[in-house]
C-alpha cells in the first residue's frame, strides 16, 4: 500500500504501518493536558494496534493453516488489513479464517479480565491513571474489537462468518448476495445512526462497509464465473501487431485502426515485446515519433497457453503488474488475454455456447497479424 512504512517481518509476514497512523498518533499526544497523560494515551494507542495486529495474525496463521499464504498486513487507523493470497473455496476454511482473528481478542480480553480480578479490580476503566486502569481499557478495547468485527457486515469478518455459514447450505454467489444484502442493511443502519447521534466516524464506516460489500459481491461473482474455465475461452482472438524496427507513429495508427488497447511487437515471426496504450503516449511525450518500438516496448510478457487455467494465470499476471499477454496453443500465436476484459469476454462465450446449445470450446482461430 502506498505511504506504508514496513516495520518489521513476523512468523514470514511483512507488516507495514500507514503514515496516517503516525499523524493519529501525534493527535492523540498533543491532546493530553499534561506529559504523562499524553504519553499513557500514546502507549494505549499502540498498544491497541498491537492487540490488532495479534488479531490480523489469528487469520494469516489460520490461513497458513489451510495452505493459504498472506502477501502483508497493514495497520490503518482504521483497522488492520492482511492480505491473503486468495480466499478459501472451502465454506469451513473461511469460517474458521474470521473466526480466528476475534477469537485472539477474546483470548486477550480474558487474560486482562482475569489480571485485574486476581488484582482485586473490576475491568470497568477507573478515572486514575495508573497500571490497572490502563489494563482496564486495554480490556474494553479487546472487547470492542470483538463486538466490532462480528458485526455481520462485510468487510468485517462478521460478514465472511454470515457467509460461510450461508455456503455451507447454499451455493457461493447465492451466499455472497445474501450476506452482501445484509452488509449493506447495516451500512444504512449505520448512517442512520451516525447521521442522528452525529458520530462522523460511524458515517466513515458506514460508507466503509457499503463498499465492502459491493466489492466482496462481485469478486465473489467473478470467480463462480471464471472457476474451471481455460485462459483460451477468456482471450480477444483478435491482435494486432507490428515490426520491431517499426516508428511509434505506425504504431499510433496500428492502435487508432484496430483499437485495440495493446500491440504485439514481432521480430521474425516471434514475439518479442509489447506496446500498451499508456506507454504509447508516454514514449510519444518522451521520444517522438519517430523513435522505433524495440526502444520503448514492454520485454517483461509472460506468455500464455490456451488450454492452462484462468485463475492461476489471473494470479500470475496480476502479481506481475502485467497488463495483457499473448496466448499461444500448440506453437502459435492464437490471441491476446487481457485480465480486466477476462470474465466479460468468458460471459459472453458461455452465453453463445448455452444458446448454441454445447460445451465452450477454445476456439482455434488464425492470428489477424493485422488489424481489420
Ligand atoms: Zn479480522
Amino acid at each position: 500500500m502506498k505511504w506504508s512504512l514496513k516495520i518489521g517481518r513476523w512468523w514470514g509476514v511483512d507488516v507495514q504501518l500507514h503514515v496516517t497512523f503516525l499523524l493519529l498518533l501525534g493527535v492523540i499526544g498533543l491532546q493530553e493536558e499534561s506529559l504523562r497523560a499524553a504519553i499513557s494515551g500514546m502507549l494505549l494507542y499502540v498498544c491497541l494496534f498491537a492487540c490488532v495486529l495479534l488479531h490480523e495474525f489469528g487469520h494469516v496463521l489460520t490461513a497458513r493453516h489451510y495452505g493459504i499464504t498472506t502477501r502483508d498486513i497493514t495497520l490503518l487507523p482504521i483497522g488492520g488489513v492482511a492480505r491473503l493470497e486468495r480466499l478459501p473455496d472451502n465454506p469451513r476454511h473461511e469460517l474458521a479464517i474470521a473466526v480466528a482473528g476475534p477469537l485472539v481478542n477474546v483470548a486477550l480480553g480474558g487474560a486482562l479480565a482475569a489480571f485485574l480480578w486476581l488484582a482485586g479490580r473490576s475491568p470497568i476503566p477507573s478515572a486514575a491513571l495508573d497500571a490497572f486502569s490502563f489494563a482496564q481499557r486495554l480490556f474494553v478495547v479487546n472487547v470492542s474489537l470483538v463486538v466490532f468485527n462480528l458485526l455481520p457486515a462485510f468487510p468485517m469478518d462478521g460478514g465472511r462468518v454470515l457467509r460461510a455459514l450461508l455456503a455451507m447450505v447454499l451455493d457461493p454467489v447465492r451466499a455472497t448476495r445474501i450476506a452482501a444484502g445484509v452488509g449493506r442493511f447495516m451500512a444504512v443502519v449505520f448512517a442512520g445512526v451516525a447521521l442522528y447521534y452525529q458520530m462522523y466516524v460511524l458515517l466513515f464506516i458506514a460508507v466503509f462497509v457499503w463498499l465492502g460489500a459491493g466489492g466482496e459481491a462481485r469478486a465473489t461473482e467473478v470467480r463462480a464465473v471464471i472457476g474451471g474455465a481455460v485462459v483460451g475461452q477468456a482471450m480477444q482472438t483478435r491482435t494486432a501487431s507490428l515490426a520491431s524496427h517499426d516508428s511509434l507513429e505506425s504504431a499510433t495508427q496500428r492502435m487508432l485502426a484496430g483499437s485495440v488497447p495493446e500491440l504485439l511487437v514481432l521480430h521474425e515471426d516471434r514475439v518479442v515485446g509489447m506496446l500498451v496504450r499508456d506507454d504509447l503516449l508516454e514514449a510519444l511525450k518522451r521520444h517522438g515519433p519517430g523513435t522505433p518500438v524495440a526502444q520503448v516496448m514492454r520485454t517483461d510478457l509472460i506468455f500464455l497457453d490456451a488450454a492452462e487455467p484462468l485463475e492461476p494465470a489471473l494470479l500470475r499476471l496480476s502479481a506481475a503488474g502485467v497488463p495483457a499477454a499473448p496466448v499461444y496453443w500448440q506453437g502459435r500465436l492464437v490471441g491476446v488475454f487481457r485480465p480486466d476484459a477476462a470474465a466479460d469476454i468468458l460471459a459472453l462465450r458461455r452465453a453463445q455456447a448455452a444458446a448454441d446449445n454445447r460445451p465452450p470450446v477454445i476456439p482455434r482461430t488464425q492470428p489477424s497479424g493485422e488489424s481489420r
